[in-house]
């Protein structure tokens, strides 16, 4: 079986770009207000499509390549938090900002797993454990109950905040 990288969504990217301009460069040839543009005028939103489609791909051979590249002492947490502030940011598209203090990504930083390192154990109520970064502890104290975080860099030292 063939490996899935970001180099084959961006070539299936590369093909339905091309076939949008196929279909664009079809419909110049139909002269405007003639009854075979009217008729046609479908296959324009399937131009849009096909543009849009090839926009999604090369977005997910995007997510693909950082999942990729994600360190290997990374918090990996399969959605994205300000280092500093935690749960604070909201994504659109590819742009992620912070509510708190206006850093931006120029990726879908909300929607990603986690790339900050590891800096933390936490332990929930049911006492299930999970190394997490700085963010995620943070986020973790305001959204998860009776959560105990443990500092990797000082074993044994529990931060009780
Ligand atoms: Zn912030
Ligand atoms: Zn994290």
């Amino acid at each position: 079986m063939t490996e899935i990288t970001p180099a084959r969504l961006r070539d299936l990217a590369g093909r339905a770009e091309a076939l949008a301009a196929e279909v664009r460069a079809l419909l110049d040839e139909a002269a405007t207000g003639t009854p075979e543009r009217e008729q046609l005028f479908v296959a324009m939103h399937a131009s849009d499509w096909l543009t849009r489609a090839a926009e999604d791909l090369q977005q997910a051979a995007g997510k693909l390549a950082r999942l990729r590249s994600l360190p290997d002492d990374a918090c990996g947490v399969p959605w994205g938090v300000c280092p500093e502030h935690g749960a604070t940011l909201s994504s659109s598209g590819n742009v992620a900002i912070c509510g708190e203090c206006g850093r931006t990504w120029t990726y879908d930083r909300l929607g990603s797993p986690c790339p900050e390192p590891v800096r933390w154990k936490m332990t929930d109520k049911a006492g299930t454990e999970l190394a997490i970064c700085d963010g995620h502890a943070l986020a973790a104290r305001q959204q998860v109950e009776d959560v105990t975080l443990t500092s990797l860099d000082q074993p044994g030292q529990e931060d009780a905040t």
